[in-house]
């Protein structure tokens, strides 16, 4: 097998978009055939954990056209197949984007953050349902990111340039960090890749040591919150564990897309896969420990409530939502 650590993921003008989180040609592509995506009503749930809390907040949804290149080992028929035994549409594919927010202890902390007001119509709704939850931006005291891709981290900065949980202290993995905002490599990359670069640094750039912190995967962040490097999807791509008495939760952020393909395929290599071979060992050995702990189990691109638990299927896995 072919080792792909080309920095194109993918290659195609549409990907770029999507992880610089410049959404237009998404957009165009979406509306006029297949409609627009429908956004969760109670876009909020609450899971008990232990003696904490922790709240999924949809921000909302994004309906791309299913092309070929979005499973990039599998052929376009074998993806459709199983979309359809799942009673799934074949011709496009809804993305939905859920942040997690553990409330313990008088501590507010928040794993990855949506788009804000930077991306498409169908998106942006995360400070909404946390209104909807009973909190404000201004009660996040933490904010723990995954890794750099658009989806993930334009929900810290508005489009007018303000950070949007202003009392936030934002913690992030050294690995990642350390990647996306080397200027060499950002030179050296691909032009289809520098806009994700540049939103990175629209992101982060000017933040100062009492706002902006890097991590080293392993480390506690907060009392029962601990990182674990999950490397492939991004360079620094990193998960977070709760625990809370014998409960514990998995925020597996980007270890699959969807996981009605990549749960069902862990050896599928979405498009988005930065290194799908690192990608691919990350997300067995990932589905292994929550199979394993019986760990509740959330992840951005899953199905709303996004909250579940992993079970063995053939071989590969199942995620099963709450009810
Ligand atoms: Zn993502």
């Amino acid at each position: 097998m072919i080792r792909r650590r080309d920095l194109l993921v993918g290659g195609s003008a549409a990907t770029a978009a999507y992880l610089a989180g410049s959404f237009l040609p998404l957009v165009a592509q979406n509306a006029p055939n297949f409609g627009a995506p429908s956004v969760v009503q109670v876009g909020f749930r609450r899971q008990k954990l232990g003696d904490i809390e922790i709240i999924a907040l949809n921000d909302g949804v994004l309906r791309r056209p299913l092309a070929a290149e979005f499973v990039r080992n599998a052929p376009l028929a074998t993806v459709q197949e199983l979309l359809r035994s799942q009673n799934m549409p074949v011709e496009y594919i809804d993305i939905p984007f859920t942040a997690f927010l553990v409330v313990a202890g008088g501590r507010r902390i928040l794993m990855d953050t949506g788009f804000a007001d930077n991306g498409p119509a169908t998106t942006g709704r995360l400070l909404a349902n946390l209104q909807a939850a009973g909190l404000r931006a201004e009660d996040i005291d933490t904010v723990l990111i995954s890794h750099y891709h658009g989806d993930h981290i334009n929900g810290l900065r508005n489009r007018a340039g303000q950070l949007v949980f202003p009392k936030a202290r934002i913690l992030v993995p050294s690995m990642e960090h350390g990647w996306w905002m080397d200027d060499a490599r950002m030179a050296a990359a691909p032009d289809a890749m520098k806009g994700a670069f540049q939103a990175v640094r629209r992101v982060f750039g000017g933040l100062g040591a009492d706002v902006l912190s890097t991590f080293e995967a392993g480390a506690e962040l907060a009392p029962g919150v601990r990182s674990m490097a999950a490397y492939g999807h991004t360079p620094g791509h990193t998960l977070f564990t709760v625990h809370s008495g014998n409960e514990k939760f998995a925020y597996v952020a980007d270890i699959t897309n969807v996981p009605q393909l990549f749960a069902r395929n862990p050896d599928w290599a979405v498009q988005f896969d930065m290194d799908a071979d690192a990608a691919r060992e990350s997300r067995r050995k990932v589905f292994d420990m929550v199979v394993r702990d019986n760990m509740v189990t959330g992840g951005y691109h899953f199905p709303f409530p996004a909250f579940g638990k992993v079970e063995k299927l053939g071989a590969g896995f199942d995620f099963k939502p709450v009810a």
